[in-house]
């Protein structure tokens, strides 16, 4: 049996949750209508474990290796945990990503689609999956590119049999995000998808008010990182 633990204050995460509560008030939308994922990457379980005392539940990752190192025990110390992949995922990391995270983001690609969708049926898990959509059209990242979005969602729910959730996308650090954001909602739109994973630590309260449905904050609530992360 557990025991009724008292939550414990967590300053930076009290005020992302509120700086989400005022956005999603002056954008009109529903309170509690946006998920925020608590961007844990690059902090080891010290650091996660605070974040969990304090009742958040949804968390992301970039790596399928570094998170094999610390979520298997998190998780057995709170089984509720929402463990989403953000970063990009190569087809031979499947199976150690579909038994460990419960969404992952980064679906981009047809062989990607495919091997998720293989694992999926194998082991019988429920794992809810989002498209990267490439918003900025940039060489260096991943994503699908904006022209190719339709087809591939297309492709994914009659080929493979997925359920896609949503879109998710990173735009070009250089640009302002919110072209990006509208972008984002208008695609999903079309292809009748719900979900909108979009906005980070500088850009979230824009993000919400463009419609995402899950926020994706590392610095906010962790710090600064000392790795430089793509
Ligand atoms: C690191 C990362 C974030 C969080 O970035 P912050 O600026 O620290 O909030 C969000 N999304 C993705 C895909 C990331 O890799």
């Amino acid at each position: 049996m557990k025991t009724t633990q008292e939550l414990q204050h967590h300053r930076a995460l009290d005020d992302v949750i509120a700086k989400i509560g005022n956005a999603e008030t002056l954008a009109g939308r529903t309170a509690g209508s946006v998920d925020l994922v608590a961007v844990s990457k690059t902090f080891f379980a010290d650091r996660i474990r605070p974040v969990l005392l304090a009742g958040h539940r949804i968390f992301g990752e970039n790596r399928v290796q570094e998170s094999l190192q610390k979520w298997p025990d998190l998780k057995a110390e709170f089984p509720d945990v929402d463990l989403h992949l953000i970063g990009p995922l190569q087809t031979n990391k499947v199976k150690d990503a579909v038994g460990l995270f419960d969404c992952i983001q980064t679906v981009d690609r047809p062989k990607l689609a495919r091997a998720l969708a293989g694992e999926i049926e194998r082991t019988g898990r429920s794992v809810r999956l989002f498209i990267q959509v490439n918003t900025g059209e940039e060489p260096q990242k991943a994503g699908v590119m904006p022209e190719d979005v339709d087809s591939f969602v297309g492709q994914c729910r009659s080929e493979f049999g997925l359920t896609i959730s949503g879109l998710m996308c990173i735009p070009p650090s250089s640009e302002a995000p919110a072209p990006h954001f509208a972008l984002l909602s208008d695609m999903a739109g079309r292809n009748g998808l719900e979900q909108l994973s979009m906005g980070m630590s500088a850009d979230f309260e824009t993000a919400i008010e463009f419609g995402a449905t899950c926020v994706r904050v590392g610095s906010a609530i962790f710090g600064e990182r000392t790795k430089p992360q793509t």
